[in-house]
């Protein structure tokens, strides 16, 4: 008898919160919608990910004219021939990270900046290296703006990476190069994965997966078709 109340409080405290977080961001629906129909039902099982996803505004990432499709199954264009991703391969590409929280990363391509602040949430610090100043630019005031403190934005050819910083536990490029380039598998720390799409043309090109073992030893693993824009030469 005691426990039914109880129960019920416990249902309308959950619905009151809902109700609150759909309030304070009016896209809170469309994003739990995202996540579920293109991410959950896809496969995509990382709790923490799932979580991130829920979390991050994807509208405030995308041009203000594009914000009512930000949270459709599929790439949006942002200007200076760059594209932010699809939400799902967001995921699966951070999914195949295995992010953990005491992790230091780098990524490639920073774009709109959402693939860094999704990454951020589960790593302690993201350092993004992004080849046009417009783009670099307009992602660190946004990702500043909204309180992703730990990620750190510089402009820069990502062929090169980011020696001074390295090594990285984890690696995401998220622009695509013909092949993957030694400096950034050099910076790849012992123990370390690193995801990139790879292919000399937007039609020949698929995800693969980097481990650089204990010892230093590295294997390649294939894991899909994609098409990202190509990395451009810096
Ligand atoms: N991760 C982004 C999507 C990026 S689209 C997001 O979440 O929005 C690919 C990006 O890679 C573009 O912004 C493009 O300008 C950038 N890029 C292309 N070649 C590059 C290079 N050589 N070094 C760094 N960035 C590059």
């Amino acid at each position: 008898m005691i426990a039914t109340p109880k129960r019920g409080a416990v249902a309308w405290l959950a619905i009151a919160a809902l109700s609150a977080a759909v309030a304070a961001d009016g896209y809170g629906y469309q994003r739990e919608r995202m996540v579920v129909q293109q991410i959950q039902e896809r496969g995509i099982k990382n709790p923490r990910l799932l979580l991130a996803m829920r979390e991050v505004p994807r509208h405030l990432f995308v041009p203000s004219e594009l914000q009512g499709m930000a949270y459709m199954d599929q790439p949006l264009p942002i200007g200076y021939d760059a594209t932010i991703s699809q939400p799902y391969i967001v995921a699966l590409m951070t999914e195949l990270l295995e992010p953990s929280p005491g992790h230091k990363a780098l990524e490639i391509g920073t774009g709109s900046g959402y693939q860094a602040a999704v990454l951020s949430k589960l790593v302690k610090r993201v350092y993004s290296v992004e080849i046009v100043p417009q783009l670099a630019q307009s992602a660190r005031e946004n990702l500043k703006r909204l309180g992703y403190w730990n990620v750190t934005v510089r402009q820069g050819d990502g062929y090169k990476g980011w020696p001074e910083e390295a090594p990285f536990d984890r690696i995401i490029l998220t622009a695509a190069p013909p092949r993957i380039p030694d400096a950034l598998i050099d910076q790849l720390a012992r123990g370390g994965r690193l995801i990139a799409p790879e292919g000399a043309t937007p039609f020949s090109q698929e995800l693969v997966l980097i481990e650089k073992a204990p010892d230093g030893s590295i294997t390649r693993t294939r894991a899909g078709g994609v098409r990202f824009v190509p990395m451009k030469k810096g």
